[in-house]
Parts: structure tokens; sequence; C-alpha cells
């Protein structure tokens, strides 16, 4: 599938559907997902707010912020979501496209080689698979 951000896409927020496997609809907005998840200081827009940016097919807004980038794919959402909705696959959904549309793709040649010094091994490697 070939992907164009630059327009609002309910064609694209049905793959994001499919491939998460989650009915966005189904969301009534409670904010219980924001409310316990541990990124959501980090984040640019909280999870149910990601959701609810999605039921509107704001697919391009969606690609410019860093929530999906800062899920760990704790599963705190998702036993807390009283309408069983599971965030972190719609957040690994929304990672999946975005690197399919070569938004937010990490060079690895980018880094100093002082960072790569300093940088934890293990933090390079979980890099390298959610961005590449
Ligand atoms: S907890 Fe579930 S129903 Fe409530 S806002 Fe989050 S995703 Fe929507
Ligand atoms: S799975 Fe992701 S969005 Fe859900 S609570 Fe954990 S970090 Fe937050």
């Amino acid at each position: 599938m070939e992907i164009n951000i630059e327009i609002i896409n309910f064609e694209l927020r049905e793959a994001i559907e499919e491939r998460s496997n989650q009915k966005l609809i189904n969301c009534y907005q409670c904010g219980k997902c924001s409310a316990g998840c541990p990124s959501v200081h980090l984040m640019d827009v909280s999870p149910h707010e990601i959701v609810r940016m999605l039921q509107l097919g704001l697919i391009d807004d969606v690609f410019k912020v860093n929530s999906p980038w800062y899920c760990t794919s704790c599963f705190t959402c998702v036993s807390r979501c009283p309408r069983a909705i599971d965030i972190a696959k719609i957040m690994e959904a929304l990672r999946y496209y975005n690197l399919n549309a070569a938004v937010h793709l990490f060079d690895p040649n980018t880094l100093s080689d002082e960072v790569k010094d300093k940088i934890p091994q293990q933090a390079l490697v979980s890099l390298w698979r959610k961005r590449t």
C-alpha cells in the first residue's frame, strides 16, 4: 500500500484498524488509558487523544506526534480500558505505517562517535528495532 501522508486518509485509518485488529469507534474517550500510561508525560499527545485523532481521520497529524515512539507496549492501557481496546497494538500499527511512509526513520550514520560510545547498547538496539 502506497501512503501519502499529506491527506486526511480514512483508507489509512481503516488500514490501521485492520493491522491492529481494533475498532476505533468503540472508544468513548473515558481517558482511563492515558491516566495509567507510564510514558504519557513524554508524549506529545496522550493515548486516548491518539485514538480520537484516528477516529476523526487526522492521520497526517497523528504521524507528526512522538507518542507511538514513547509507547513501551507495557499494556497498562489495555488492562484499564473498559472497552477492551488494545492501544499498544494501535501504537504498533502507527509505528509500522510511520516507517512505511519513511517518517521518523533512524539513520545510524547520524550518530556521532561520542554518542555511540555513551549510549547504552540496549538502547541503541531498541532504537534500531523500532525505527529502521
Ligand atoms: S480507556 Fe479505552 S475507552 Fe477509555 S479512552 Fe482509552 S481507549 Fe478509549
Ligand atoms: S502500552 Fe503504551 S500507550 Fe499503553 S500504557 Fe503502556 S506505554 Fe502507554
